[in-house]
C-alpha cells in the first residue's frame, strides 16, 4: 500500500468535487495543530506531502491522497480554530456532514488526539458527528513522544472514558509519534486490513 509513492490527487471544497466513489477510503480528523499532517507523511513516507492542507486558504479543503491499489487517505480540514469566521466554520461543517453521511466507500475515521491533552469539547463534537453519520472511527493518539510514561496512562483512561459514550467508537487506542515512529507501521497495518 505504501511502497510506492503516495500522491496528492485533490483538495475538493463541495460534495460534487468528490473523487468516484471506487475503493476504500480511510479519513483523518483532528483539531488543528493537533500533529495531523506530521501523521500523513510519516504514514506515507513522504515529508511535506500534507502540507498543501496547512496552507492558509486551503484549510477548508477536504485532501484526497492515493496509495497503491489501496484505499484513499482524506485529510479532512482541521477543526477548532478560535478566530475562524462563523460563515467559513459553518460551510465547511456542512460539507464535513455531508461528506461523513454520504460516503459509502469510508470504512474508518482515524479521530487524532494530542496524546497530551485527551479528549476535548471540540473532539467530543466531532466524534457525535461521525456517531451520527455511522461512521466507524479509532482514535490515534499523537505525539506520544511529549508525553512521560507515567502520565500516559492517565491520558488513555480519560481517552476511553470519553469513547465509551460513542456509539461509533472502534475500542483500540493507537498511541503514535511521527517524530520517533512510533505506532506508524500499526496504523499502517490497519489500514491495509481494512476490507
Ligand atoms: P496539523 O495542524 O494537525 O497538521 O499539525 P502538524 O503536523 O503541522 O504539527 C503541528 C506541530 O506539532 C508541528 O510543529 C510538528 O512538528 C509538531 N508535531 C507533530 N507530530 C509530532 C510528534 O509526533 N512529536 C513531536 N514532538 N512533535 C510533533
Amino acid at each position: 500500500l505504501f511502497a510506492a509513492p503516495t500522491e496528492f490527487l485533490k483538495g475538493v471544497v463541495a460534495m460534487d468535487g468528490l473523487p468516484p466513489d471506487d475503493r476504500l477510503e480511510v479519513c483523518f480528523a483532528g483539531r488543528s495543530n493537533v500533529g495531523k499532517s506530521s501523521l500523513i507523511n510519516a504514514l506515507t513516507g513522504r515529508k511535506g506531502l500534507a502540507r498543501a492542507s496547512n496552507t492558509p486558504g486551503r484549510t477548508q479543503e477536504i485532501n484526497f491522497f492515493t496509495t497503491t491499489g489501496g484505499p484513499y487517505l482524506v485529510d479532512l480540514p482541521g477543526y477548532g480554530f478560535a478566530n475562524a469566521p462563523v460563515k467559513v466554520v459553518e460551510k465547511w461543517q456542512r460539507l464535513l456532514k455531508a461528506y461523513l453521511a454520504g460516503r459509502a466507500s469510508l470504512r474508518r475515521a482515524f479521530v487524532l488526539i494530542d496524546a497530551r491533552h485527551g479528549v476535548k469539547a471540540v473532539d467530543e463534537e466531532i466524534m457525535a458527528l461521525l456517531d451520527r453519520a455511522a461512521v466507524t472511527f479509532q482514535v490515534v493518539l499523537t505525539k506520544a513522544d511529549k508525553i512521560k510514561l507515567e502520565d500516559r496512562e492517565r491520558v488513555l483512561t480519560q481517552v476511553r472514558g470519553a469513547l465509551a459514550k460513542h456509539p461509533a467508537a472502534f475500542p483500540e487506542l493507537v498511541v503514535t509519534s511521527s517524530e520517533k515512529g512510533d505506532g506508524i507501521e500499526t496504523l499502517r497495518a490497519i489500514i491495509s486490513t481494512l476490507e
